[in-house]
């Protein structure tokens, strides 16, 4: 049955906001976050208004409810990235989550001259950590470059840099140019040089359906505030074999067994990794969006966004001194569009984009070293989700093509 755009914007009370200019919002970055159907904003509400309390600590009744809400939001969304619970440790997004890898896993077991494989097409997340640890331990960064034609991941390149790798770190859909990596061939080759892996799925989850134990990443990250989810919450997955390797990163309450003036001993699994108050209105909230995420088929989803961007991609880049970065027409790619003009500063056309009701974000994406191979300092992004229809991306092509022949100066 093909997707009812028209009933699934239903759910999304914000999407009938207007602008205090009185435009009607047209929300085009949700690469930056999502916007959150009413069952999600319902299930956070109502953990506050009727059953607020601690989890995993106290016996009465409420205490009970938030324990038993926070588990079976673990157990719906492990069950969504097909996986057991045992195997998902909360964090507070993507972020926490590689740097849980970088702390937890790789602290543990890398030494000095070890190397960990990154891309160039990296979130700053997915860079920072390991620039850390090389300072710390003296392990070896190497990064893999793109093709700036193709907007591609240079797959030779990566061949000879995971040679002797002990860790391959890899975005599995740019949040910039949109564009999917070939995440089995990466995983294979991986395996075959024994590199573990780790996928930043930040972007690629709100998109395509990840099957976390049939896929044979090591490590996932994601943040589910770009899924329907609320801010403040993600996960990362871990294969059992590689949580047994991994130590303590945050240390308090809650991921300990016992404390005493001689030491302490620590919880086993994913409860060592889970430090202090749980997030616990946030569980609840993502349990509800994937709950709600799940009665859609993701392929449909991603082809109905795929179908926006590309015509967007196409439409704009007609327009005099735009210049499009990526491929959002290539079947793979999930919905961002990278865009400058020749003379509108990208700030400028971003504000005068929002005039018209557009909301894009503008910047370096938290992707410098990107940005630096595709020789900007910042693009322009529009970038779709489940609830935008053609009709918004028509209105805003037709916008952009205004603003540009009143304010180019090329
Ligand atoms: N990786 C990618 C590809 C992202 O797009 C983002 C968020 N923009 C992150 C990591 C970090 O996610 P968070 O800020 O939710 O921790």
């Amino acid at each position: 049955m093909a997707l009812d755009i028209e009933s699934i914007r239903d759910d999304f009370p914000i999407l009938n906001r207007r602008l205090p200019n009185g435009k009607k919002l047209v929300y085009f970055d949700n690469a930056a976050t999502s916007q959150k159907p009413q069952c999600v904003i319902d299930a956070m509400s109502e953990y506050y208004s009727e059953y607020n309390s601690n989890a995993h600590r106290a016996n009465h009744t409420l205490a009970d409810e938030a324990t038993t809400a926070l588990e079976e939001a673990r157990n719906s969304i492990s069950s969504y990235f097909g996986t057991s619970p045992d195997q998902m440790i909360y964090t507070s997004g993507a972020t926490e989550a590689i740097n849980l890898v970088s702390f937890g896993w790789a602290r543990e077991n890398l030494e000095e001259d070890d190397v960990v494989v990154i891309t160039e097409m990296e979130h700053h997340a997915d860079i920072v950590p390991w620039q850390q640890l090389s300072k710390e331990k003296g392990i070896e960064v190497r990064y893999v470059p793109i093709d700036t034609n193709s907007f591609t991941l240079d797959m030779q390149a990566f061949e000879v840099a995971v040679e002797g790798a002990a860790l391959v770190c890899v975005v599995h859909t740019s949040n910039v140019l949109g564009i999917r990596n070939p995440i089995e061939r990466i995983v294979e080759i991986s395996h075959s040089n024994n590199a573990r892996v780790l996928l930043d799925c930040a972007q690629g989850a709100p998109h395509e359906r990840i099957n976390f134990d049939d896929s044979g990443v090591d490590f996932v990250a994601v943040s589910a505030h770009k899924m329907g989810g609320p801010t403040g919450i993600g996960c990362l997955l871990v294969k059992k074999d590689a949580m047994d390797q991994m130590g303590p990163f945050m240390t308090g309450g809650s991921m300990i067994k016992t404390v005493s003036t001689n030491g302490s001993t620590f919880q086993e699994g994913h409860a060592m990794f889970e430090t202090g108050t749980p997030r616990i209105a946030e569980a609840i909230g993502w349990g509800a969006a994937v709950d709600w995420l799940d009665k859609f088929d993701m392929v449909q989803v991603h082809s109905h966004i795929n179908k926006i961007a590309s015509w967007t991609a196409e439409k704009i880049s007609e327009i005099d001194g735009i210049t499009v970065y990526g491929d959002p027409t290539r079947q793979d790619s999930s919905g961002a569009v990278s865009f400058l003009h020749d003379s509108i500063q990208s700030q400028d056309l971003s504000i005068l984009l929002d005039e018209g009701g557009f909301a894009v974000r503008t910047g370096h994406h938290c992707a410098q070293p990107l940005m630096d191979a595709l020789g900007v300092p910042s693009t322009n992004r529009a970038s779709f989700w489940i609830y935008n229809t053609m009709e918004e991306a028509e209105s805003f092509v037709e916008h952009l093509s205004y603003v540009v022949e009143r304010f180019s100066t090329s």
